[in-house]
């Protein structure tokens, strides 16, 4: 129903020129074509009319789209009938196949029923050129001609019609293909970082797994997870926590080999797959290879600039496994593993772990009812003043009367609070419970003070410090008589904001002590940089005293360097009277250990500053371990000396 294409152009020109073409022959048909051309509107009526009557028509715009195809191809056989050749035809056709290609495009109409309308669109047109060539009185020749034409030119409108629904569904198929693989894509891969997902990572290590059965070559997952992430999108924004989490991927992705697989997992969890790992090294390179590329600072634009410390702790599972879950979750086990060893490092994979693991998870169930249910308690372990041997402060410890395991101490849950950011409230109430206990002594006329462990996660948020306010103002505790106790990575993890919220603590008079100091990679630009009132020297250097030749000079450094900061040094752990005299010599102004006294309970405690006559020799312990002194089982004896 439209003008003949280039490619039928021969074949037209063959209709036209197949026998001798008299001039009264193209005479006529050019009478016929104008006469056509001026009933443009009966055809298109004809058409429309037809289509009406039938079974199935099509929406409005759809049949008004036919209506100026039928219309431009009337024009185009009309002119061509009038002699103006293939070339105009075409011209006045191509808005007919732009037509055609968007109904395609829109699948506004089925094959068919295009083809029926170009059907009737030639039914109609022959009727009207039927009847102008009766009333022109023109030969039946002539009339024969000018149905070929037309019928010529549907059969070029219905070749050109399926290609255009032809090229269509070819693109329709390339969309399907494309968006098939972008599905694809998003079912395997994580959106933020572009890494291979949970599901593709587990698809390619039982390849991998299969592949080993057959070839004895071992199979490694190494599981990553970052150490203080959660702190940082806590604090920062999640934003923050993105970028950061895509410029660790690009870090990782620099150093895993072509043929391992990085996948995340979720969250600040990572994957990398290892095949043919070699057998003398194992997978250790691989791990010291992720962990060094760590190292580095990070620097993210955000709003503000943020320059930031990230550690993380591997978990390696090797060999042969049912199944790829099987492998990732020893590898995950190992990685809890490496945390509770003390995070930034990596550990492989033992069986004996898994039952760990089990009670580690059967812990953290409990864990969330603990507070609620008052099962946590405090004990306190007093510190002395070296010179007088008098007690100077009493360090609280939080212990956990599980209901069927007995009393845990913190060493198995402290970390678990820390991971799930239960500490943020259960060390709440370890401080107020903390100053309420140390103002009551105060009241009864004992001069000691009260140290609480604060553990980074708490000490990262915003509100720590009207915590502590809080505390103090509800206990009616002095301020001078609390210690807050903060470890030396603590310090070291974000500097700017601890540096400004421990410069805000002791603005209120509170006291900051540094524990541990001496195991983490303290030093001296730390120190300058947060002015801090105790050094609590690490119970590691007090033992290697006894055991180390460097020992004395290690401790003899770290309580010079106090005395040269004017920093309060406190021993901790001193267990032996041979410990004691050393740290004495060195004038090491305080300490604390067994020696002394282990963790009391409240009852015992109480008796212990009751007691306490200030004769230096006297020892006061529990359970040496601290666990079953919440019954009270207190003893005062003499020491052998
Ligand atoms: P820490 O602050 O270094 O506490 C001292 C730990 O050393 C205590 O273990 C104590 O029982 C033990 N200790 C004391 N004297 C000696 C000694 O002479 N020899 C030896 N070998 N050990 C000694 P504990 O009570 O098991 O506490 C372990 C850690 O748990 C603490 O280390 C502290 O980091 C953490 N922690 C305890 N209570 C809290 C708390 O309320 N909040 C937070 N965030 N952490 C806590
Ligand atoms: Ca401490
Ligand atoms: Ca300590």
């Amino acid at each position: 129903m439209s003008g003949p294409d280039a490619s039928l152009g021969s074949a037209l020109s063959g209709a036209e020129g197949s026998r001798p073409s008299p001039d009264g022959l193209a005479d006529s048909l050019r009478r016929l074509g104008a006469a056509l051309n001026a009933r443009v509107g009966d055809v298109v009526a004809g058409m429309l009319d037809r289509s009406a009557r039938s079974a199935s028509p099509l929406e409005r715009e759809v049949e008004d789209s036919f209506a100026r195809v039928g219309a431009l191809s009337t024009v185009a056989v009309a002119r061509w009938m009038s002699g103006e050749g293939a070339a105009v035809a075409r011209e006045v056709g191509e808005e007919a196949w732009q037509i055609f290609g968007r109904l395609a495009a829109q699948r506004a109409a089925p094959l068919n029923e295009v083809t029926k309308r170009c059907l009737r669109w030639r039914d109609a047109a022959a009727e009207v050129v039927c009847e102008t060539a009766t009333q022109l009185e023109l030969d039946a020749d002539v009339l024969a001609h000018a149905l070929a034409m037309l019928q010529r030119s549907l059969d070029v409108t219905l070749v050109r019609m399926c290609q255009s629904f032809e090229f269509e569904r070819h693109q329709a198929h390339q969309e399907l293909e494309r968006q098939q693989r972008e599905l694809e894509f998003l079912a395997t891969h994580d959106p933020l970082t572009g890494l291979p997902n949970r599901a593709l990572i587990l698809a390619s290590v039982e390849q991998m797994l299969a592949r080993s059965r057959r070839q004895q070559a071992p199979v490694a997952a190494l599981f990553i997870d970052l150490d203080n992430f959660k702190g940082i999108n806590d604090t920062l924004g999640h934003v923050v926590g993105d970028e950061l989490l895509r410029a660790v991927t690009a870090r990782l992705q620099g150093v895993v080999r072509e043929v391992d697989a990085l996948g995340r997992l979720g969250g600040d969890e990572f994957v990398v797959v290892a095949e043919g790992v070699s057998l003398i090294d194992g997978p250790a390179p691989i791990a010291q290879r992720l962990l060094g590329a760590l190292e580095s600072p990070f620097e993210l634009e955000g709003q503000d600039r943020h320059r930031l410390t990230v550690t993380a702790s591997v978990g390696i599972a090797t060999g042969v496994r049912k199944s790829a879950e099987e492998l990732l979750r020893d590898a995950d086990i190992a990685m809890y593993q490496a945390k509770w060893a003390g995070k930034n490092r990596y550990v492989v994979f033992e069986s004996a772990m898994q039952e760990a693991a089990m009670r580690r998870m059967e812990l953290e169930m409990d864990l969330r009812d603990a507070l609620q249910d008052g099962q946590f308690f405090l004990v306190y372990q007093p510190t002395f003043d070296l010179r007088t041997m008098r007690p100077t402060g009493m360090e609280t410890l939080i212990r956990w009367k599980h209901p069927t395991r007995g009393v845990v101490g913190p060493d198995d849950f402290v970390p678990l609070l820390e991971d799930t950011g239960m500490i943020v409230e259960v060390g709440r109430w370890v401080l107020a419970e903390a100053c309420r206990q140390g103002a009551a002594w105060r009241a009864k006329g004992y001069a000691v003070g009260v140290a609480v462990n604060v553990s980074a996660v708490q000490l990262e948020r915003g509100d720590f410090l009207s915590e502590v306010q809080d505390a103090l103002a509800h206990s009616g505790m002095d301020a001078s008589a609390l210690t807050l106790e903060i470890t030396e990575t603590t310090i070291m993890s974000d500097s700017e904001q601890t540096a400004a919220r421990l410069a805000a603590i002791r603005q209120l008079g509170v006291r900051v002590a540094i524990d541990d100091f001496g195991a983490g990679y303290s030093s001296l630009k730390y120190l300058q940089r947060f002015p801090v009132d105790i050094l609590k020297i690490d119970r590691s250097f007090v033992s290697r005293l006894m055991l180390e030749p460097d020992g004395e000079q290690l401790i003899r450094t770290l309580v010079q360097l106090g005395k040269s900061l004017s920093i309060e040094t406190l021993a901790e752990g001193i267990e032996h009277s041979s410990a004691l005299s050393l740290l004495k010599e060195e004038n090491c102004d305080s300490g604390q250990g067994f020696l002394f006294a282990s963790p009391l309970d409240l009852a015992a405690s109480e008796s212990f500053l009751a007691a306490w006559t200030g004769d230096p020799v006297q020892r006061y312990s529990a359970d040496p371990d601290g666990r079953a002194a919440q019954n009270g089982a207190f003893v005062v004896h003499r020491d052998p000396e």
